[in-house]
């Protein structure tokens, strides 16, 4: 499916200031802000952070108010250019820096406009995640609330039936759900999902720090999450190189490439950026191991129930077992591994 998301929303007049010159500070000057800034998460109880159209487009995904953004161009009576598919983009390098900072304990909540899916399909985990705008990898039930969270796109928008239905068994013996299944895209008028903006307003209230990410912050009440962390005494930091509706409330701004600026930040937290190695669903942030049933590969297994995917692992361990219940293949298996063992070490 094409990216042009944006086609299948219905027409809107007010879609904010577009095509606002972008601001590039210089190299010396973002080194040293990046520096502040690594300093602020170090000393940091509770970092929020708000990302927005501008941390994908470095994959090829077109943001909506940039120099070339959807609705920019729409202004212009042009079309968008797209560079990849939702199904084919990679995270950035930014969407992978997200990860890594969750990991070392700095990040505590992220909060997204992007419907794109790159957030969940880097591996970062869901629980800790709010996607204000939906996903178009999402579909929900709209009886019990399940999100299914799909390979592909679900081709849908505007919280319409996608034509699937819920399989969720609530009890033995009782029939499946069978709700409608909805898409998760909000349109215009569009009420935010409650789940993730209940969590998202109380995450940036808690916040110290809230650091917005490629967002001109435009879009109401997403964009003045951001404001409650102020109000309530803590910083906003903007990273983003146009302009931004909030840039007085900042502490400080950096008008840079999200990516360089997340790049040098890790460095100068000494945090390495998580390697992506395909989309990756992390249903829980305590789940710690790659073998926990809350991460998977995304590869055509679905997260459904959880009891379900046990049930999967559950046979696959069983496949497992029955290879080597027979003692000389057990045997055989050991060795091999312990001549390779051997043999790296030899080598060395
Ligand atoms: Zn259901």
């Amino acid at each position: 499916m094409s990216v042009n998301y944006a086609a299948g929303l219905s027409p809107y007049a007010d879609k904010g200031v577009c095509g606002l010159p972008e601001v590039f500070n210089s190299t010396e000057e973002v080194k040293a802000k990046v520096e502040t800034l690594a300093q602020l998460i170090k000393e940091s109880r509770y970092l929020v952070v708000h990302s927005g159209a501008g941390i994908s487009t470095s994959v090829g995904i077109p943001d909506f108010r940039g120099p070339k953004g959807v609705w920019t161009l729409e202004e212009k009576g042009e079309s968008p250019h797209f560079d990849t598919t939702f199904e084919d983009a990679r995270p950035s390098l930014t969407h992978m820096a997200l990860l890594g900072l969750q990991r070392a304990g700095y990040l505590k909540y992220l909060i997204s406009q992007n419907v794109d899916g790159l957030h969940v399909r880097s591996g970062f985990p869901r629980d800790m995640l709010s996607e204000l705008h939906g996903n178009m990898f999402v579909e929900e039930c709209e009886k019990c609330g399940r999100q299914y969270v799909r390979e592909k796109v679900i081709g849908v928008m505007g919280l319409k039936p996608t034509g699937r239905y819920c399989d969720v068994v609530r009890s033995r013996g009782l029939r499946a759900c069978r709700g409608k299944l909805i898409s998760t895209i909000l349109d215009w008028e569009d009420a935010l999902p409650d789940r993730d903006l209940n969590k998202a307003d109380e995450a940036s209230r808690r916040a110290d720090l809230a650091l917005t990410l490629g967002t001109s912050m435009q879009i109401k009440p997403s964009g003045d999450l951001p404001l409650l962390t102020k109000r309530k005494g803590g910083k906003v930091v903007i990273v983003n190189l146009q302009p931004t509706k909030h840039d007085k409330h900042a502490y400080l701004r950096i008008h840079g490439y999200v990516d360089e600026v997340m790049k040098q930040l890790m460095e100068q937290l000494g945090l390495d950026i998580p390697k992506w190695e395909g989309p990756t669903i992390c249903e829980s942030s305590t789940a710690t191991s790659e073998s926990s049933t809350d991460v998977k590969p995304l590869s055509g297994v679905t997260p459904e129930k959880k009891v379900k995917t046990d049930l999967i692992k559950e046979e696959r361990k069983r496949e497992a077992t029955h290879l080597t219940e027979d003692g000389s293949v057990k045997e055989e298996t050991v060795s091999v591994k312990r001549e390779r063992a051997d043999a790296s070490v030899g080598d060395k």
